[in-house]
């Protein structure tokens, strides 16, 4: 911001008659002074205290000889230049009809020389925008005539056939923001400066046109010519926007021209009301306790309110006709300029953003950023997700959450949308879940308050189908299990049976103490019985795969164990370690290798350089010409270094390329595995259905698998789930015949049994244990 007074400058218009007593003082360094000597018979009717001394200050006082030139390059280029910054500015010519303010501001019609501010600061404006290639300006020209209170648009193009009182009327609009803006009034672009001396051109004619001796526009109208400079750096959506209006006022000639020994004239006589009006704005602006300025009153103060007391940087010139008979209009032209000068501005720099370039430039960017996210990523990605992608999403949040591993980690890949989609999945379940919480005052989380909370709450109902989806999708996985623990157990006693046939075998016990036993393979058995990699393939499969349940993880390791392919995988997955180990230690030569060749080479320099030195103090210049064999068995040793080199590297890249390719096939059998294994699962299930379906459902089917007597399931089984129980069951601590009893039940029926002991248990316990669930909640209809 810049605060700044209103800079008055006075010019003194040419006169050949004789002109008042009067001097102008350019020297003194607090500014210029403009000195009037009245004559005291002449003071008598003017001025009442008699003085004969009038003494005004300016900035700088232009004297008859001044040239255009001149005048443009002390008052109007530091406007201009402020206002190629970024500020605004205005040059107002104050002064009596015929003093020269027209001259000033617009110049003379006759020679190129008497060209005025407007021409001339146009020409410097383009020169400026034309050398500074860093920036795009564009320039946009209006010309408003204020007469009666009206505002006229000098570049309308019907000016020409109408009376300017015919015109349509610039009317004044103020936003919420006291902002004035003019309807009405054209704002011509003009890209170069001939279209703006055109557009000024044209104003000036209108102007004259309009003119009749009726209205006498031109001393009694107010011209603004303004030029509305944008500038902004390309590619930038910040712009700065002046304004520079420059001012032609109405003759202030206030006075009767009857002659100096007439009286004050009353406000009535003033020619213009609206410079009566700025006088009063002028005059609230230089008194620091006024707190209303009554810009409103006229058009011209409204117009111009930025440039008096605002932002803007303003300059006014006093225009002074010196002849005799003007000397009260001089003085009275000088007192307002005093006044004037009083005011303080405060320009600022109109930066503002530009929201339809800021739009284009974050749209570009948005681009920009999608087609580098689609090349990093390889896919291309909308603005929304899809259905089905949502649906994952869900998947994987669930078994996120109902994973009891505390390693189980959420991954969705690096995709904010899904991110931020997981996130307030997680929110509305945690949500869903305190707001059930709060209806129950009790809040403790015992397993009947659980039940209560599933029954009690809105969404208890669709949780419910979930929670029996699940089940459902369980019970396919117990048979899936099931029915591939009874192929193991085939597979094991046919084994056995082979065994105990052969004559040196091992009897089936000995054999079964080698062999993990029939049943679910442990955990540790079934990592055992897959490649060491591939186990760990497996575990990682574990924690990035939510989808796969306990159940199905198991059902995968034994899958992979028995694919046809594991061969080709242990194969390629040894030969793909064993040539590892031979590229690192190629590697490892190849660098031993490469520090040999370093090490002979600063061998040889120094030898070369200690005959250098030889041949010079022996003086004998052919110790440096003869062949020296330490330094030929040197260059022979890094011949052979570098041929072993080169060989090693031609080997090494070959080895990678075979890396390369066994790392794919590694992948590419990983991938084909799951497939393959989703496909089974697939099928395994919907058999499992389909045998359900036609035995008349889970409820009644009487493909029950009866097995030989059940041991006790284990006693840590029935302790947890007797204390989740609230009125214990003597279920799973009852003896073999209850789990007899429990297994001609109709709910266990239908559950395949394996007929191994402790699975079966395990089995029955799961079941007994949903159905107390499903009895409590009495879900089971
Ligand atoms: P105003 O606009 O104040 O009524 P004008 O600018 O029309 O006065 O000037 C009146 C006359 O005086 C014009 O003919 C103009 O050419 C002439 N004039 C004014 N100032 C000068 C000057 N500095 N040098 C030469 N002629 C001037
Ligand atoms: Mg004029």
């Amino acid at each position: 911001m810049v605060k700044q007074t209103i800079q008055i400058f006075s010019r003194i218009k040419p006169s050949k008659k004789t002109t008042a007593v009067y001097s102008v003082d350019n020297d003194e360094p607090t500014g210029a002074f403009l000195e009037f000597l009245v004559p005291r018979d002449q003071a008598e009717g003017f001025v009442n205290n008699k003085r004969e001394c009038y003494k005004f200050r300016f900035l700088k006082v232009f004297d008859q000889a001044v040239k255009q030139e001149e005048i443009f390059t002390h008052i109007a280029k530091p406007v201009a230049d402020s206002v190629l910054a970024g500020y605004n500015g205005t040059i107002f010519a104050y002064g009596q009809t015929g003093s020269g303010k027209t001259f000033t501001i617009t110049g003379g019609a006759e020679r190129y020389s008497d060209r005025g501010i407007i021409p001339r600061t146009l020409s410097y404006l383009f020169q400026r925008f034309s050398q500074d290639s860093s920036m795009i300006y564009t320039t946009h020209i209006s010309y408003l005539e204020i007469y009666n209170e009206m505002g006229y648009d000098l570049l309308d193009s019907r000016h020409e056939a109408s009376r300017l009182e015919d015109l349509p009327k610039v009317l004044i609009m103020e936003d919420p923001d006291q902002n004035i803006h003019l309807r009405n009034l054209s704002l011509q672009q003009s890209a170069n400066e001939e279209e703006a001396l055109n557009l000024l051109f044209l104003g000036d004619t209108n102007r004259m046109i309009a003119e009749t001796p009726m209205n006498q526009a031109s001393t009694r109208s107010h011209c603004i010519f303004t030029v509305h400079v944008c500038r902004r750096e390309p590619g930038s959506a910040t712009l700065r926007r002046s304004k520079l209006h420059l001012v032609d006022l109405a003759g202030s000639d206030r006075v009767s021209k009857t002659g100096l020994t007439g009286q004050l004239l009353t406000e009535a006589k003033y020619i213009n009301l609206s410079l009566h009006y700025l006088e009063q704005v002028i005059i609230a602006l230089s008194e620091k306790s006024r707190s209303h300025i009554p810009y409103r009153n006229s058009m011209l103060t409204s117009v111009l309110r930025d440039s008096l007391g605002g932002n803007c940087m303003t300059t006014m010139i006093a225009t002074i006709a010196v002849d005799k008979r003007n000397l009260d209009e001089s003085i009275s032209t000088c007192r307002f300029a005093q006044r004037v000068a009083l005011i303080k501005n405060e320009a600022m720099l109109n930066e503002e953003l530009d929201p339809a370039l800021l739009i284009a430039r974050l749209k570009r960017e948005i681009q920009s950023l999608k087609e580098e996210l689609a090349m990093l990523t390889g896919e291309q990605r909308d603005e929304q997700l899809t259905g089905e992608e949502i649906q994952r999403l869900e998947v994987l949040v669930k078994a996120f959450l109902e994973d009891p591993d505390p390693d189980v980690t959420l991954s969705m890949g690096p995709d904010m949308r899904k991110i931020q989609h997981c996130f307030s999945l997680l929110k509305i379940m945690i949500m869903g879940k305190q707001s059930a919480g709060n209806r129950h005052s009790d809040g403790e989380a015992s397993p009947g308050n659980t039940v209560a909370v599933i029954q009690n709450s809105p969404c208890s109902a669709a949780e419910m189908t979930k929670l029996k989806e699940m089940m459902t999708q369980r019970d396919n996985e117990i048979s899936i299990l099931v029915k591939m623990l009874k192929r193991e157990k085939k597979r094991f006693q046919d084994t056995g049976d082979q065994l105990a046939n052969t004559p040196n075998g091992q009897s089936p016990a000995s054999q079964s103490a080698l062999r993990p036993a029939a049943g679910p393979p442990s955990r540790e058995g079934s990592l055992d019985s897959i490649p060491a990699n591939h186990g760990g393939q497996a575990i990682q499969m574990k924690k990035r795969d939510p989808q796969l349940s306990m159940g199905k993880q198991e059902a995968f390791e034994t899958f992979m164990r028995d694919h046809e392919d594991r061969v080709t995988v242990e194969h390629n997955r040894e030969l793909l370690k064993q040539r590892s180990a031979e590229a690192r230690r190629i590697g490892e030569k190849l660098s031993e290798a490469k520090n040999r060749i370093n090490e002979l080479k600063k061998q040889l320099a120094l030898q070369r350089r200690q005959r250098a030195a030889l041949s010079v103090t022996e003086n004998c210049p052919e110790v440096e010409a003869e062949v020296d064999p330490v330094e030929e068995n040197l260059c022979k040793h890094i011949e052979q270094e570098k041929k072993f080199y080169k060989s090693s590297i031609g080997v090494l890249k070959a080895l990678r390329t075979e890396i390369e390719h066994l790392q794919l096939l590694l992948e590419r059998a990983k991938v084909k595995l799951q497939r393959d294994f989703h496909k089974w699962w697939g099928l395994e299930a919907s058999s499992v259905q389909e045998s359900e379906a036609t035995a008349g459902g889970p409820a009644g089917s009487p493909h029950r698998t009866l097995q030989p007597p059940l041991p006790s399931p284990p006693a840590l089984c029935s302790e947890r789930e007797s204390r989740a129980d609230p009125e214990p069951k003597p279920v799973f601590s009852t003896a073999v015949g209850d789990l007899r009893a429990l297994s001609t039940t109709k709910l266990s029926s239908s559950i395949p049994l394996t007929g191994d002991q402790q699975t079966d248990a395990d089995i029955l316990a799961f079941v007994q244990a949903r159905q107390n669930l499903l009895n409590r909640t009495g879900q089971l209809q």
